[in-house]
């Protein structure tokens, strides 16, 4: 094929992917979703990027950006063969400006590395996806991600002040600045959580923020959701917004202790993990605030670990949550979505009861602070009929959150995975409005197509005349 001779050319065979092999490895993402990849390339340089965008041009050939694969909503996964720029070996720390707390960074750089690498300088980025061992700053900026300390420090868009973009016309342009108020619009902001639609990302100016200096975390159990969800709603309502304030129903909370016993309580409904942050005094007023508000709900149990060994500990219980599932059946469907907190219990009420509906297994574990529900279905895609269930159940679930006030997806993305529900949250000029500004960094769409809007979003021609 001469695309591929011609990337060779470029990059040599190492970094140019298309045996067979390799083509069904990038074919997934971590969702459930998988395409036609025609080859996978490795640049190292943006200009190398661009040029292998130029070349996909050329040839008519889609591109899909794609960093380590860990998105949920199928985003980098191709619709019609496509080319997918893997951007993994751009992961280098360019410059750290300690003073001015940010720092440039690859785009193929691993989050956790990253706070890794700035711990003995007391900072690091605050966007914590419990992906963070795996995936990448690029995709985390692609989904604009969130994560368990996104409660109180905002998700990935608060965190980036500038990216460098590769266009789909193979152009290498910056958006944002490290200036504190820069004028005009704020295409940073439309490129986060762009999904690789708009360019590919390759360097990002990030934020770095200070480790407190103190810290507690939390484990509170409750004999029901209902205490437990109020519990959540009553702490946002006292105006002290912790860290995190993280919630797991009784399925998960066995599956994470088999797992990786993190001593989670397992005789409860539910357990909450709340960590608060600051300095001592402000730590020790809100802990007993958080624990004063539990207790008046009923609390069945309230361990506090102020030490970082117990603390890691019981995060690395929340973290492992996913993987847990593992043991409960080969597959599993994760969902994401938002709905008011004021309204959780009504809702994870209405979604226990579509699961049992539809007869599938499912666990809770799930950002409660900001209402972001991840209802995980364990199960066999081997048995029929089983996949059709899942996938309709979810689909259940959405419109509930929907209905409920709550909106499509609190962080993993739209990708394939929600596209055709984008007409649930937004009229026709909501998305005729997004589809023009995709068409002016893509006129042509060979990024990323299909992808986030739905097709038929653009309702005008070129002239603006409607179509
Ligand atoms: C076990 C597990 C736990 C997870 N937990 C969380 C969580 O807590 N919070 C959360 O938000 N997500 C979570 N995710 C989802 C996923 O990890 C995030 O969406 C993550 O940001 C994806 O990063 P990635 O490098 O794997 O990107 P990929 O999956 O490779 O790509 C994701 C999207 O970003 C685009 N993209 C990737 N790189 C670039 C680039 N350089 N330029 C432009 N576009 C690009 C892709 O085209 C695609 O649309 C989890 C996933 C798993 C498997």
């Amino acid at each position: 094929m001469p695309l591929i001779d011609e990337l060779v050319a470029l990059l040599g065979p190492e970094r140019v992917r298309h045996h067979p092999l390799d083509l069904a490895v990038f074919a997934k993402d971590a969702g459930v979703t998988s395409g036609p990849v025609v080859a996978a390339v490795f640049p190292e340089t943006a200009a190398e990027v661009a040029a292998c965008v130029k070349l996909a041009v050329t040839h008519g050939v889609p591109i899909v950006p794609r960093g380590a694969g860990t998105g949920l909503a199928g985003g980098a996964v191709p619709i019609d063969p496509g080319l997918l720029i893997v951007v993994t070996r751009m992961n280098q720390i360019h410059e750290i400006d300690e003073i001015g707390r940010t720092a440039w960074v690859g785009p193929g750089l691993i989050n956790l590395d990253l706070s890794t690498s700035l711990a003995s300088r007391g900072l690091h980025f605050a966007p914590d996806p419990s992906s963070q061992r795996a995936s990448t700053i690029g995709g985390n900026v692609g989904t604009n991600a969130g994560g368990p300390h996104c409660l109180a420090d905002g998700t990935t868009v608060a965190h980036i002040l500038a990216a460098e973009l590769v266009t789909a016309d193979g152009d290498i342009v910056i958006v944002g600045s490290d200036a504190p108020d820069l004028p005009g619009l704020d295409l940073r902001a439309v490129v986060v959580g762009s999904e690789g639609t708009l360019g590919i990302v390759t360097k990002v100016l990030v934020r770095l923020m200070q480790n407190p200096p103190n810290a507690a975390t939390l484990l509170i159990g409750f004999s029901t959701i209902q205490d437990a969800a109020a519990t959540v709603s009553r702490i946002i309502a006292s105006g002290s917004i912790p860290a995190a304030l993280e919630m797991m129903d009784r399925p998960m909370v066995e599956a994470v202790e088999a797992f990786v016993q993190a001593g989670y309580p397992t005789d409860v409904a539910a357990v909450l993990l709340a960590e608060v942050t600051g300095t001592g005094q402000s730590v020790a007023d809100t802990t007993s605030l958080i624990e004063s508000i539990a207790h008046s709900n009923n609390a069945a149990s309230i361990r506090v670990a102020t030490d970082s060994a117990e603390r890691a500990l019981l995060w690395k219980g929340r973290k492992s949550a996913f993987g847990a599932v593992s043991q409960k059946a080969p597959d599993y469907y994760l969902h994401d979505t938002v709905v008011p907190r004021t309204r959780l219990v009504e809702v994870l009420g209405q979604i226990y009861e579509i699961g049992e509906r539809h007869g599938v297994e499912m666990l809770n574990v799930f950002h409660a602070g900001d209402g972001n529900l991840h209802p995980l279905v364990a199960f066999d895609a081997n048995e029929p009929g089983m996949f059709e269930r899942v996938r309709a159940a979810a689909d259940e679930m959405v419109r509930a959150s929907i209905e409920a006030g709550g909106t499509l997806s609190g962080e993993h993305g739209i990708g394939i995975e929600k596209r055709d529900l984008m007409p649930l949250v937004f009229n026709e000029a909501d998305l005729d409005a997004q589809a023009r500004i995709r068409d002016a960094f893509d006129p042509q769409r060979i990024m990323n197509p299909g992808k986030v809007l739905p097709s038929g979003s653009r309702c005008f021609d070129a002239s603006g005349a409607r179509l």
